[in-house]
């Protein structure tokens, strides 16, 4: 449920580049008709860079053919090695650069070439931000089919960054595997194109007491004996580290991801973890057993300590247990609900519906200015944890629903439920046609859409507009920076109430 999961280095070749051509075109991507593509693989080109892709690679052009190729930024000439044929684009890999970009800074991390959980790094900062607003620009108007701009189109602000874009994510999620050259215990990323474990001491958009925790963790795990997970043979024992930070509060959270609940050295490993990691307030265990490469299995236990960590965003407090979804990035989560807050301009009077709430984040945020926030999720945990949520702050008038919004919201509103607002924070799939029908059907004044995957926003505000909405204002807000991951939020309201 994750919805922005560190990308490791497969995600970067895989299949995503090509669907981006696919699906949304890159202006010119097509040769002509019947062409043959004019290279080969291993063929050394020199190539124009014309644009970014979706995942931060640069877009080059050779004789009218589209090349994708990592790396490489807009406005450079670039030596490159084909390593991949299509039809209509292929790709290849950065050989030199010929002529650099003013935009290209030196990646400050060490691994950055390997790991590929950052794809921006090499691209100056307010260069990464004026990128992340054309993507939605651009998605907007190819997409959604919308105006933009003065004059009655759609306002798209720039978006909002960090003043200190480094070390910002509240959440570190390290596989864990065996050196075979030297035979430890070794915890970090997977080797860009592989499913080798490389080691790693940290990680520059990491807050560093992630990186303190998931250092002391392998530490004690190597001086116990603790046998490392291996992917191949399906044996030992450790699969991953997951280390938690509560910004605000600076309680840390350990999660140990295991094959089985025994281990011969468990007291003592509980009894270090505690004396040896500042700030200690949790220590739990998740069972996954499964040869799969999914990182949680199902069944999570306590070890120590509490069962939750506390952070609070604006004031209002969250309980985090392990399994559930929090945004990793909590100084630019607060400028998203902020904005969620202004979007809504609620007045005390209103009803609001969240849709896709998770543990009520949003719901929680809005509920002191509004009459009753219903929050509706598909996970029963999260919405234990949004009702728990609920009653560490004392908010009363939130009332949560496990299910599909698609199905809840209709049921609410056959109850009689009206919703004055109407929120959504989808996953990156978008929101479900039914759920937009029933909001063009409920016509709340307002909607407001949070999303984090440009292509799906525009598909749907395409529909809502359709439907009696008018997208007034879109404001991205840079919650993953030096990677291609773009957030957005954005104000509806309907065609026959807007001014
Ligand atoms: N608004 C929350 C969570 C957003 S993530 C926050 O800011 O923290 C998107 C959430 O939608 C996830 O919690 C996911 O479990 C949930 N979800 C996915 N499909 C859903 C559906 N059809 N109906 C309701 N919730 C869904």
């Amino acid at each position: 449920m994750n919805k922005h999961t560190r990308m490791n280095g497969r995600d970067r070749r895989g299949p995503g580049l090509a669907s981006s051509i696919e699906k949304h075109g890159v202006r010119g991507a097509a040769p002509e008709a019947g062409r043959r593509p004019p290279v080969e693989m291993n063929e050394i080109v020199e190539a124009g860079v014309i644009g970014l892709g979706h995942e931060g690679e640069g877009v080059g052009r050779y004789e009218g053919y589209t090349l994708f190729i990592p790396g490489a930024l807009p406005g450079e000439r670039v030596k490159a090695r084909v390593s991949e044929v299509k039809k209509q684009f292929g790709r290849a890999d950065l050989i030199q650069v010929l002529e650099e970009s003013s935009d290209r800074v030196a990646p400050p991390c060490a691994i950055y070439e390997q790991c590929g959980g950052c794809q921006l790094q090499h691209l100056a900062y307010p260069a990464q931000l004026a990128w992340k607003r054309k993507m939605v620009v651009d998605a907007l108007e190819r997409i959604g089919k919308l105006r933009v701009g003065d004059g009655g189109g759609a306002i798209v602000h720039p978006a909002i960054g960090m003043n200190e874009p480094w070390r910002y994510r509240n959440k570190a999620q390290v596989p864990i595997g065996f050196d075979l050259g030297e035979g430890g215990l070794v915890g970090g990323f997977y080797a860009l194109g592989s499913h080798d474990i490389a080691d790693m001491d940290t990680c520059l958009i990491q807050h560093e007491r992630n990186d303190e925790t998931v250092a002391a963790v392998k530490r004690i795990a190597r001086e116990l004996g603790v046998e490392a997970y291996d992917e191949k043979s399906h044996t030992g024992w450790l699969r991953h580290v997951v280390a938690k930070y509560a910004f605000a509060s600076g309680e840390v959270m350990v999660v140990l991801v295991v094959t089985e609940s025994s281990c011969a050295v468990f007291e003592e490993l509980i009894e270090r973890i505690c004396a040896e990691v500042p700030g200690v307030a949790s220590i739990c265990m998740n069972v996954n057993p499964e040869r799969s490469r999914a990182v949680f299995g199902e069944r999570t236990v306590t070890l120590w300590g509490k069962d939750s960590i506390v952070d609070s965003i604006g004031g209002i407090r969250f309980a985090i247990s392990a399994r559930s979804f929090y945004q990793v990035n909590p100084a630019q989560t607060e400028v998203l609900y902020r904005t969620a807050l202004e979007y809504a301009a609620l007045t005390g009077g209103e009803t609001v519906i969240d849709a896709y709430c998770g543990i009520g984040t949003i719901s929680l945020f809005l509920a002191g200015k509004a009459r009753r926030v219903y929050g509706v999720e598909i996970v029963p945990d999260a919405v234990e944890d949004a009702r728990a949520n609920a009653r560490l702050n004392g908010i009363a008038n939130v009332e949560f629903a496990v299910g599909r919004a698609e199905a809840v919201i209709p049921a609410w509103r056959e109850e009689g439920i009206d919703a004055d607002v109407i929120v959504v924070d989808p996953p990156r799939k978008g929101c479900d046609a039914a759920l937009l029908d029933t909001i063009v059907a409920m016509r709340p004044k307002r909607v407001v859409y949070v999303s984090c995957n440009p292509s799906t926003l525009a598909r749907d505000l395409r529909v809502l507009e359709d439907g009696g909405f008018r997208t007034v204002e879109v404001q991205p807000v840079d919650m993953f920076p030096h990677t291609a991951h773009v957030e957005v939020i954005v104000r509806l309201e309907r065609k026959d109430t807007a001014q």
